[in-house]
């Protein structure tokens, strides 16, 4: 029997694992507007310039990982903590938190392991631009491309699906206003790799992990791969410094010491900059996690909002991402 077409906006880790689940039943086509896959998770040099972390009682990325024959280890966070404070950088040892893990190879490995067992290609550089729903289908259009879809998922952060995509109908708007005003996670970070030749932090006992106030970066952790040392830090604007990268690698001398003052490689992105996942409404910081979690349709259940900050569970996270896909599955 001929497979209903199934349109999957984004090929991010929702868009990507759901198009794994669903090609079995569905004949699927992944439209994805930037020239690569993988969304917010992307490696550089084999740093992972997005999400680096997986924590133990996310058991639906974990059991994926399994899948994907994939290799986790620990985040390295032995030795003593530092503060850079106004008055000088002092030590700590941090109250014990649970381990987290990061994926040998990073991130995009998982991205990598599931693009490998799709049937059909992801289309790249195909910015979707309008649904309109006519004699039962869903037209899907790009810039050069028709695209006609018995069903349409759109993976998008919501805030963004709103803001970026035409819809006809439109949607009403109770729905544009609720999908509106869901912040996209980490839409306002910017994060920052800096890669040396050795890690000269562990062999003085510390561990990487530093808060500042001072700036400009916020948060600075252990970043080592298993073939090259690195910090990395976020910020959350690049802006306000003229010279963003002398001033980081100044803050890292003063809580490093002189081998900071020698990096190989500088490496930032900043998410608030990129237009396939944050609109200007998530430029400023979020005090906190927001409370993910919605089920959204339109076009009489023929489109369906997906992604991460759709999930219940973990909503934001990888595993929220993950946890939408098989909520999917049983949805279809
Ligand atoms: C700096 C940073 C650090 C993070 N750290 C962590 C962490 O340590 N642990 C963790 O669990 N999570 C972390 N996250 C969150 C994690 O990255 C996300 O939960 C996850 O990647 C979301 O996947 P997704 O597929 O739902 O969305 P996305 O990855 O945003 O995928 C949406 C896709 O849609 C595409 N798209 C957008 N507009 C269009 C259009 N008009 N037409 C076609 N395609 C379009 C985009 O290009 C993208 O590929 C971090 C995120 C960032 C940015």
């Amino acid at each position: 029997m001929k497979k209903k077409k199934l349109v999957i906006i984004g090929a991010g880790l929702s868009g990507l694992y759901s198009a794994v689940l669903l090609q079995d039943k569905y004949d699927v086509t992944i439209i994805e507007a930037r020239n690569r896959t993988g969304g917010r998770i992307m490696g550089i040099d084999g740093h992972d310039m997005g999400p680096s972390w997986i924590w133990p009682h996310q058991k639906n990325i974990l059991k994926l990982i399994e899948i994907l024959d994939l290799e986790l280890f620990s985040q390295y966070t032995e030795g003593l903590a530092s503060y850079d404070a106004p008055d000088g950088v002092q030590h700590f040892r941090p109250s014990q938190t649970g381990p987290s893990f990061r994926l040998k190879g990073g991130i995009s490995q998982m991205v990598r392991a599931l693009e490998n067992r799709l049937e059909n290609p992801v289309k790249l550089n195909e910015k979707v631009l309008s649904l309109t729903q006519l004699n039962e289908m869903i037209v899907v259009k790009t810039l050069d491309t028709t695209y006609e879809a018995e069903m349409v998922i759109s993976t998008l952060p919501p805030r963004l699906a709103v803001e970026s995509i035409a819809y006809s109908p439109a949607l009403p708007e109770a729905l544009h206003t609720q999908l509106q005003n869901i912040p996209t996670w980490m839409g306002y970070a910017a994060k920052c790799v800096i890669e040396y030749a050795d890690a000269f932090w562990r062999d003085k006992g510390l561990s990487g992990f530093a808060i500042s106030h001072l700036g400009p970066l916020g948060e600075i952790h252990d970043a080592c791969t298993h073939e090259k040392a690195a910090l990395f830090g976020f910020v959350h604007s690049t802006e306000k410094y003229e010279n963003f990268e002398e001033d980081v690698i100044q803050q890292l001398t003063r809580l490093y010491g002189r081998k900071a003052s020698d990096p190989i490689n500088f490496h930032l992105v900043d998410w608030k900059k990129e237009p396939y996942t944050s609109t200007p409404l998530d430029a400023m910081p979020l005090r906190e996690h927001p409370s993910y979690g919605f089920n959204a349709t339109h076009f009489d259940g023929q489109l369906i909002f997906l992604g991460t900050e759709s999930s219940f569970v973990e909503g934001g996270y990888l595993e929220g991402a993950v946890t939408s896909a098989l909520g999917l599955l049983k949805r279809l």
